[in-house]
């Protein structure tokens, strides 16, 4: 490609708008432009780059026999009636009505209308196991939009969902999947850690994310320090080894004005955070239909932790989803909130840590006091111990080896045994061996093809901008051109042909190789490739030729080498 030919979309001011380096560097280095919120235009630039990841993820996906077909963005909403989710979905579900007043949706994923062409096509158990995979454009109306593509509203996946006559072949296809993800990951050059994840309301078999580590991720992962356990936060158990010590104090109320959180109340007392416990009310599973069931439950934690709400809403007793009470609700029941205590009239579930507490404070039920010296079994009574928070730094590994240390990650792959919630739903089966019909067992496999350029560059850049990691395979390079070439140019000279020669040179080596004739000043030139992060950079010069010498500059080292053409055409 030459220069000239090519628009280089670059901008020198960092957008307002743009809110992390991804993303301010994405339209700064003219790969995207935003088009309105969540939504961006693909330039020239970046389209090239997501071609090519595109291009990795296409092999990785034939290589385990996945077959790629595409379906419509559009889909007909009588099949999300059937799943049940056109009800379950919530707010990113884009709903419309066509002309004839049809309920249609933008897909989000596309579970329904891959089980409606199984149902259709799959006969027999002898075409199992079968994959297909499309890369296409979803829709999902996200609550807030932000960091570019990365939490876009219109976004590039890889999905991929597979069908099995039973569990034992679900389960490898699943790991074939897995290891496709990693070599995946791992030819784009991206640090990146697979994580045991949620299976969450589907209830799922198992589930891991791919995330590529990252101070600006939105998840939390868990890692242990010693072996490689490794889990989102919202799923990570948290364990406790204290053991619980007999009572050495009287209960006792003590005044606490206008003190309604742990943290006031332990800065009173002059005593550790951990040694309070909060209680949190939230709505109970009655119903209707489930009368007998408790309006209301209590969460007890210790007051130094955080709940996890993902593991508080698989409690029996819990309303789905998790409802805090509100402040009118629990005056109703004769509570106030700040000032709640351990000893309620209501199930009561406490969490690991805090169940090992004693001598602890709660609060006592009237407003502006604390009770000091509480006990379990003694003063308070629960329910049951149950794991509801989130784990923090320095926590056991559930594993036993080592201590859990959190970092940031940003989802950018995730796999999922689903088993048959569609294909019941959806009356998705074949014949099985014995002539019976046997409903499918069904996996789901996402990737983010557009987010995992935004995670790429977060991972990976400088103040000039982007730099894009170096595979093993230069073939594998996503960035959107390998080489640049930057002809000096001056009166009477022959940089500019040599500079073509090389330039064709490159080109018939099968080298992804950009021309820069443009007319700018050289300085232009290297900021805008420096930006754009062309991963080898050389400048042909009247004065180096007469040397018989190049100079060659590596965007991630940087240093200035002087290069003969054989010493050059070895490099690549
Ligand atoms: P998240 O927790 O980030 O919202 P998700 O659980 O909704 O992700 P999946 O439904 O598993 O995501 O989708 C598969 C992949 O699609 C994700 O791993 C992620 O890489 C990508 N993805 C999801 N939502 C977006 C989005 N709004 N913009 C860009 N990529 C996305
Ligand atoms: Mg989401």
């Amino acid at each position: 490609m030459k220069a000239s030919q090519f628009i280089f979309a670059t901008l020198k001011e960092t957008p307002n708008d743009a809110d992390i380096a991804s993303s301010q560097l994405m339209v700064r280095a003219g790969l995207i432009r935003k088009l309105a919120s969540g939504l961006y235009v693909w330039m020239p630039m970046g389209l090239r780059v997501l071609k090519r990841v595109e291009r990795i993820v296409r092999e990785e996906m034939e290589s385990i026999h996945s077959q790629e077909l595409l379906m419509p963005v559009t889909q007909p909403g009588e099949l999300w009636h059937e799943s049940g989710r056109w009800e379950d979905y919530g707010a990113e579900l884009l709903r419309f009505k066509d002309r004839h007043s049809r309920d249609f949706v933008l897909g989000p994923t596309h579970e329904e209308v891959i089980t409606d062409i199984a149902r259709n096509e799959l006969k027999s158990y002898k075409q199992l196991p079968i994959t297909f995979y499309q890369i296409q454009t979803k829709f999902r109306d996200e609550i807030r939009p932000r960091f570019g593509v990365m939490r876009a509203r219109e976004f590039t996946m890889k999905d991929a969902y597979s069908f099995h006559i039973d569990k034992e072949s679900l389960a490898t296809t699943y790991q074939d999947m897995y290891d496709a993800y990693s070599r995946i990951f791992t030819r784009l050059g991206l640090n990146f850690r697979a994580v045991q994840a949620d299976t969450g309301s589907i209830g799922g078999f198992a589930s891991h994310e791919f995330h590529v580590l990252a101070d600006s991720g939105e998840d939390d992962i868990a890692f242990s320090t010693e072996s490689d356990f490794a889990a989102n936060v919202e799923l990570a158990e948290a364990v406790c080894h204290d053991e619980r010590l007999a009572p050495t104090q009287a209960r006792t109320d003590v005044d606490t004005p206008d003190m309604p959180t742990c943290e006031a109340v332990a800065k009173h007392l002059n005593i550790p955070l951990s040694q309070t416990a909060k209680t949190l009310i939230v709505k109970g599973s009655h119903s209707q239909d489930n009368p007998e069931a408790p309006k209301f439950i209590a969460l007890v934690l210790r007051g130094d932790h955080t709940l996890n709400e993902i593991k508080a809403e698989k409690l029996a007793d819990a309303h789905i989803p998790l409802t805090m009470a509100t402040e009118d609700e629990l005056k109703d029941i004769g509570l106030i909130k700040g000032y709640i205590s351990v000893d309620l009239d209501m199930p009561v579930y406490v969490d690991r840590a805090a169940a090992a507490l004693s001598d602890f404070v709660s609060g006592a039920n009237i407003e502006h006091k604390h009770t000091t010296g509480m006990n379990w079994d003694r003063d308070a009574k629960f329910t049951q111990i149950v794991d509801i928070r989130n784990v923090v730094d320095g926590d056991p590994s559930p594993d036993g080896k080592g201590v859990i240390s959190i970092k940031r990650g940003i989802e950018v792959g995730h796999i999922f045994q689903l088993g048959d919630k569609y294909s019941k739903a959806l009356n998705c089966s074949v014949l099985g061996k014995e002539g019976k019909p046997v409903t499918l067992m069904m996996g789901c496999y996402g990737i983010g093809v557009s987010r995992i350029i935004a995670a790429a560059i977060e991972q990976n850049h400088d103040d000039n901008g982007i730099i894009w990691a170096e595979p093993q395979d230069k073939a594998d390079s996503i960035a959107p051109f390998y080489v640049a070439i930057v002809p000096m140019k001056s009166k009477d000279s022959n940089a500019e042909a040599k500079a073509e020669e090389l330039y064709q040179t490159l080109k018939s080596r099968g080298i992804n190789v950009l021309l820069d004739d443009r007319d700018e000043r050289a300085g232009v030139k290297f900021a805008d490739l420096e930006l754009i992060g062309i991963p080898h950079r050389i400048v042909v010069s009247q004065r180096n030729l007469a040397e018989n010498k190049y100079e060659y500059v590596n965007r991630a080292i940087g240093d200035k080498q002087m290069l003969s053409l054989d010493e050059l055409l070895a490099l690549f």
